[in-house]
């Protein structure tokens, strides 16, 4: 938001502070003692063995914080405010949102509730049927496959790294045949991207005519984050927030997973860029990069010495390549169910 301000994009009349979402709130998914374990430990700043053991908190994954309940609240919060606020149409994006492994009776993933499961049922509350969920973080979004994969009006279409933790999301998984999930190798580049984008992420969106579209935008896919190998530039997400943007009356824009404070700040803040059809500067104007400057890293030797150009621009160089076989027959692959499909 501080870099979003130094550009001149986020003025006082474009943006809300979310509300943070109340336990019966939370309890449209959520189971409610899960919930309220969230509260307690949050309150006493530590957990029991059962409470770990039972709702997988107070773990390396899903640790005790200050905020441990505040913050995730607050992003559900936003989700369900996006239900009702988009009830007219419009687009909104919550970059602290995107929490996409939350699970309705434990915490997984270092996601506590699972945000963009509660803006599809806030949204079905205000009378949206048909809601398109696509995920490009490099993470497959477990916790929102187990709410809705039994869901026909409910498209997913998730494009993530083969081989990593949640360790789910085949090919082949269906569920109630609106399933779509794209596992993509290492080194998964630009070129790919955009050959997932126009052939599959787009005809598929425009086949199955929703009502809604929330896009999880996880920043962990470029090629400066340490969670993944895949090797993306901002470009590549940019391209895709701004193709989905007007194939429904409604549009939800969430953050995800990142874990490089540079290239979020970069990525995210692109995104708001993007939707509002900004220019982008080639070079960042010093107020811009001061904010940039001011970001620390501690304990990665990315953050000792990072490079010029993660202070001084928004836009990453391309990063093309070949599609590679094995990304070329699994979009087949898909673009064969697609057909029958549509
Ligand atoms: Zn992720």
């Amino acid at each position: 938001m501080d870099l979003a301000s130094s550009l001149g994009w986020l003025l006082a009349d474009e943006w809300v502070r979310s509300p943070r979402a109340r336990p019966k709130a939370l309890s449209a998914w959520h189971h409610p003692d899960y919930v309220a374990a969230v509260v307690q430990a949050e309150e006493e700043g530590k957990v029991s063995e059962e409470v770990r053991a039972r709702y997988n908190l107070g773990t390396h994954a899903n640790p005790v914080f200050g905020e441990m309940y505040r913050r995730p609240a607050t992003a559900a919060g936003a989700a369900i405010w996006a239900g009702e606020h988009l009830k007219k149409g419009g687009v909104l994006y919550s970059p602290a949102g995107g929490t996409h492994h939350g699970m309705p009776d434990h915490a997984n993933g270092f996601c506590y509730f699972n945000d963009p499961v509660l803006a599809i049922l806030s949204m079905r509350e205000h009378g949206v049927r048909r809601i398109a969920y696509i995920d490009i973080d490099a993470h497959h979004p477990d916790g929102v496959e187990h709410a809705f994969a039994t869901d026909p009006e409910v498209l997913m279409v998730s494009i993530h790294e083969e081989r990593r933790w949640p360790f789910k999301g085949h090919l082949d998984d269906r569920g109630a045949g609106s399933v779509f999930n794209l596992p993509v190798p290492r080194d998964f580049n630009d070129t790919e991207m955009r050959a997932i984008r126009e052939e599959l992420i787009l005809p598929i969106v425009q086949a199955f005519r929703p009502e809604a579209i929330i896009l999880q935008c996880g920043a962990d896919a470029v090629t400066e984050d340490p969670l993944s190998r895949l090797t993306l530039s901002n470009n590549a997400h940019w391209a895709i927030v701004d193709a989905l943007n007007g194939m429904a009356p409604r549009y939800l824009v969430l953050g995800g997973g990142g874990y490089n404070p540079w290239s979020v700040g970069r990525l995210w803040t692109g995104v708001w860029g993007t939707l509002l059809k900004q220019e982008f500067p080639e070079r960042l104007a010093p107020a811009a990069e001061a904010v940039l400057r001011g970001l620390s890293w501690p304990g990665r030797a990315a953050g000792r010495n990072p490079p010029e150009h993660w202070f001084t621009t928004l836009r990453d160089m391309p990063r093309e390549g070949a599609v590679r076989p094995e990304v070329r027959n699994r979009l087949d692959a898909l673009l064969a169910r697609l057909r029958v499909w549509a």
